[in-house]
């Protein structure tokens, strides 16, 4: 049986191609009671969604999947029922989207200089409202006849060493969780498996991100393979965190997993909606 709670997906206010709405409409047509929207760095398709979600009787929490650098590298923090309203958050996420627009236009100057022009502007079309990602310049290039796909267009021009690729520095691990903290929420490692951190890093990691105030790591998410929902099951046991499920979808075709599909947790995880009002309906 799949898991009929999702904490974690993308709407057009950041890289997915649904609006808050149509979104919902999609998760509550796949059978889902409960679930996130986590747009990157940015709150502003919360309101929506969750008036969408009343209206279906569906359980809507609130949710961000906040971009962090730590040792040089990005990291995703997941934070859940955050405060939309809380000052200190939606200021530092305003920020954090004027940084993504500076960064936009390097990454437009790297593909410039490899030759393709026009892609800030391309980019900046297709994303509309919502902020500037990488998928945005990915799916100009495909839409523009550059490259043949998406995951293509990442390999060759949007990763460390290739001409579409900037190392932005996002915020601290310990601010965003602090943030999320603040604001009310809980902060969640997003896909753990996806850094590529080697053992030694990763347990740095999950060892600082609980001393922060870090509560919960992704478990079983549309980035990480089965074997690994048992290999991020223990991690989470051994270092006293709980288990985050989501599927990380961001539109029909798009890379990661469609809602509605995706696994329950392992058994022997606390998930982090345990004792949430919002998920009384699971049981
Ligand atoms: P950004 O936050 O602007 O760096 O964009 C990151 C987004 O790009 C991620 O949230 C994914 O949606 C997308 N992305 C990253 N790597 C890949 C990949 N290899 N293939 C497809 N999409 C990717
Ligand atoms: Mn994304
Ligand atoms: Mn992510
Ligand atoms: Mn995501």
């Amino acid at each position: 049986m799949p898991a009929t709670i999702d904490l974690h997906c993308h709407s057009t206010i950041s890289d997915g191609m649904y609006s808050p709405e149509e979104l919902v409409a999609y998760a509550y047509e796949q059978g889902l009671k409960v679930m996130a929207l986590t747009d990157h760095d940015d709150m502003g398709g919360l309101a929506r969604a969750r008036v969408a979600a009343e209206q279906l009787g569906m359980q809507f929490i609130n949710g961000v999947e906040i971009s962090v650098t730590w040792k040089n590298r990005t990291l995703h923090i997941v934070g859940l029922k955050v405060n939309p309203e809380f000052a200190p958050l939606k200021d530092k996420l305003a920020t954090v989207r004027q940084g993504r627009l500076e960064r936009a236009a390097i990454i437009a100057k790297g593909l410039e200089d490899a030759g393709i022009s026009g892609c800030l502007e391309g980019a900046k079309a297709i994303a509309g409202a919502g902020i500037v990602t990488r998928s945005h310049f990915a799916r100009y290039l495909v839409e523009a006849g550059h490259v043949k796909d998406i995951k293509t267009v990442f390999k060759k021009y949007m990763v460390k060493g290739k001409p579409g690729f900037v190392n932005h520095v996002w915020m601290p691990l310990e601010e965003a969780i602090t943030l999320i903290k603040d604001s009310g929420g809980t902060a969640v490692i997003a896909h753990p498996g996806r850094y590529d951190l080697g053992r030694t890093n990763l347990h740095l990691l999950m060892h600082e991100f609980r001393m922060l105030g870090g509560e919960a790591i992704e478990v079983v998410t549309g980035s990480h393979n089965p074997p690994q929902y048992q290999q991020f099951a223990m991690i989470a046991h051994r270092f006293s965190l709980k288990a985050s499920l989501g599927s990380d979808f961001h539109g029909p075709g798009m890379s990661f997993m469609p809602m509605g599909r995706i696994q329950d947790l392992p058994t022997n995880c606390v998930p982090v909606w345990q004792g949430w009002e919002e998920a009384k309906a699971l049981n």
